[in-house]
């Protein structure tokens, strides 16, 4: 039978729905408007895209949008300055920095520097420490977008068996996490793992984060097994017409479907879910910040 397609595009507007349905109350009942500051050191075109996106997403959801474009060789001292602004602000709810920033910018301080209770990327050392020790935190926006899909898809994942591909700190690490706070029995697996088609094999669930194209093969597949593939990777696609690119997870999508019970495809799987999730953590924080109840279903 062929595997079920978890769509994450319909799954990421039911999502941007329900966090619309908490604007309009927190709007209505308490006159409070989420709001979202993006911040954007230099030019890189993908980043750019994504901080675009966002912002028309906040905005579409009815959540104030804010966004600072700073020139590539901004100094340390003038973006910590403009983050404690934020931080201080208490129209804005959510704060995030568009990774990656211009080499001569110190990251971890940079992130360290976000309010946690504002820290709607989830990447600050205490919401890290948080998470990793099941306490109420902010979560990172991808993982978090593919534990939702898991729960939706299984209703409980306790007690089986998971393995995540990939242990960066964005992904895989708080991806690995999510799946033990959820009682799955969990394997980490990386570039120095032996036998990675034997670790694929055992599991129920695959999590695929490498950014290495089409990398998860069928015949590593446990039959029924839900696959969900985190990988983003644009290849050359000549047979579309010159200059003509298309994107592949880090599955083998084929192979994989014909052996799989669900699997998220690329694009439209996790992609969408990521920005979805943010509109939800940023939901989260303002109702957090404002000793409101949370909204059920849209955090971990
Ligand atoms: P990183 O490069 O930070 O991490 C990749 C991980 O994969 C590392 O832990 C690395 O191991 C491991 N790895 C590399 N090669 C192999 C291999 N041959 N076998 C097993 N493990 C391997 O990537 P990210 O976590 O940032 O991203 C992973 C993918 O997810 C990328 O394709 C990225 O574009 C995509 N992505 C998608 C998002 C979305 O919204 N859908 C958001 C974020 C990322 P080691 O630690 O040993 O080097």
């Amino acid at each position: 039978m062929a595997a079920t397609v978890i769509d994450g595009k319909e799954f990421a507007a039911r999502v941007r729905g329900q966090v619309a349905t908490h604007v309009t109350r927190l709007k209505d009942d308490h006159g409070i408007t989420p709001g979202l500051a993006v911040v954007l050191v230099g030019e890189d075109p993908a980043s750019q895209v994504y901080v675009r996106s966002k912002g028309k997403m906040t905005v579409e959801v009815g959540m104030k949008s804010v966004e600072h474009k700073l020139d590539a060789d901004t100094s340390e001292d003038a973006l910590l300055t403009l983050i404690e602004q934020l931080n201080n602000d208490p129209e804005i709810h959510g704060i995030l920095v568009q990774l990656p920033l211009p080499q001569h910018l110190n990251e971890d301080l940079v992130i360290n520097s976000i309010d946690p209770a504002k820290d709607v990327d989830g990447f600050h050392v205490s919401n890290v420490g948080l998470l990793g020790t099941g306490q109420k935190s902010m979560v990172p926006c991808t993982p978090l977008g593919c534990l939702m899909m898991l729960r939706d898809h299984h209703g409980s994942i306790s007690g089986m068996d998971a393995v995540v591909i990939g242990r960066s700190n964005i992904v895989g690490k708080p991806m690995a996490q999510l799946l033990l706070n959820d009682s799955a029995t969990v394997t980490i697996a990386h570039s120095r793992t032996k036998d990675l088609a034997d670790v694929v094999r055992r599991a129920d669930i695959v999590v695929a984060a490498v950014g290495r194209p089409e990398l998860v093969q069928g015949d590593w597949m446990k039959k029924g097994a839900t696959v969900i593939d985190v990988g983003i990777n644009r290849l050359d696609a000549p047979e579309k017409g010159e200059g003509k690119t298309r994107l592949v997870g880090d599955v083998d999508y084929e192979s994989c479907a014909a052996v799989a019970g669900a699997i998220t495809p690329v694009p439209g799987g996790v992609g969408p879910m990521t920005i979805a999730c943010l509109l939800a953590n940023t939901i989260t924080a303002c109702c957090r910040a404002n000793g409101l109840a949370e909204p059920e279903g849209l955090t971990a």
